[in-house]
């Protein structure tokens, strides 16, 4: 158990922190910072902590485990703040979804005797602020913990046991490999998220009303995953720049290949490919990262009634839909 959790930052990720923490008893303490006065206010008024500043230095102050939940953009002016307010033995921790800027930026400022375990839960919605959390998002989640070799063997365990508090399976991966994976996995599907939903945008008008109008559920996906916080995403394709183009490349390449077989009316290599595709869906499903659910679990409306409202029908929690960071 932690003594003081200050948490920098308070959106989604940080407030979901917050609530499980204090429901599964994993800290004594919370301290909340946020940068706006109104976000404050809607995390006191949340009740998500014991006390709250503007002031990331105060927060941090007398903290065991500090973890920074911003985007990773704002980490070099948050961590030049708060460094000499670092309580030595204590835990630097964030929740990035991205590793290597994080360490490079972090790094450089960090006072001695503070251990910097950097972490990325694979858990998230398409939505933003205090007020979007909730207690079970990492639930059954992969946390990833990128320790450098330097790493005291004893705050990783601590680390460790606090994410598997919240309920998150936890593996230890090397920053520049984590990085690649991730790009694969989320930062390229979100950038290809935002090329098809942008397309949309671009057509010409008659033709763009009709797609809203019957957009199937492949694009309705799309326009999900591209709802997606601005600034975070920003920031994310800025800091993993290099593992992106490497992803893209080799994105760019299959596409290719798959423009080619349509062209040329290649059945086969068609059918082999999204037979390949269909048995990866199966084996996410099987490892509980999906649910198994006709179109995602959304609900569909008998004859004569009106179509459900996702937020009645409990859709704002849906995070295995690829939206996660
Ligand atoms: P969010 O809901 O938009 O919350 C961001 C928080 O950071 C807000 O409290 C915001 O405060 C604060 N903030 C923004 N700029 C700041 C600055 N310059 N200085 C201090 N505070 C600042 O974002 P989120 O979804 O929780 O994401 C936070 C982090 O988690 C990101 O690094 C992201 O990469 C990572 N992550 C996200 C997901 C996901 O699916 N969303 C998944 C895994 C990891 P104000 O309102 O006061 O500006």
């Amino acid at each position: 158990m932690f003594n003081k959790l200050a948490l920098i930052g308070i959106g989604l990720i940080g407030s979901s922190i917050a609530r499980a923490a204090r429901e599964k008893g994993l800290v004594k303490s919370i301290a909340i910072s946020t940068r706006k006065q109104a976000t404050l206010d809607e995390a006191r008024a949340l009740g998500l902590g014991d006390s709250y500043t503007l002031d990331a230095a105060e927060a941090v102050r007398g903290a065991d485990l500090v973890i920074l939940c911003t985007p990773v953009g704002a980490y070099g002016g948050v961590m030049a703040h708060i460094a000499p307010a670092l309580e030595k033995g204590a835990i630097l921790s964030d929740v990035g979804s991205v590793k290597q800027h994080v360490v490079d930026v972090l790094r450089p400022l960090l006072p001695e005797g503070v251990h910097l375990i950097p972490a990325h839960p694979i858990a998230g919605t398409e939505h933003s602020g205090p007020s979007a959390g909730f207690p079970e998002l990492f639930v059954n989640r992969w946390c990833v913990l990128t320790p450098g070799p330097e790493a005291d063997p004893a705050a990783v365990e601590r680390l460790t046991a606090f994410w598997r508090g919240m309920g998150s399976k936890v593996e230890a991966m090397d920053v520049s490999h984590h990085d690649l994976v991730l790009a694969i996995t989320s930062h390229i599907p979100h950038l290809v998220a935002y090329n098809i939903v942008g397309t949309v945008a671009d057509l010409e008008q008659h033709t763009k009303s009709e797609v809203i109008k019957f957009s199937a559920s492949g694009f309705r996906d799309f326009t999900r995953i591209a709802a997606s916080d601005p600034v975070m995403w920003r920031d994310i394709f800025l800091t993993n720049r290099d593992a992106v183009l490497e992803m893209l490349g080799r994105f760019l390449e299959d596409l290719s290949q798959l423009q080619r077989a349509v062209r040329i009316g290649d059945g086969p290599g068609l059918e082999d490919m999204f037979t390949r595709t269909r048995a990866i869906r199966r084996s996410i499903i099987d490892a509980g990262q999906e649910t198994a659910a006709v179109d995602f679990g959304r609900p569909h409306p008998k004859d004569g009634e009106d179509e459900p409202k996702p937020a009645a029908a409990g859709l704002v929690r849906e995070h295995g839909g690829g939206d996660d960071a």
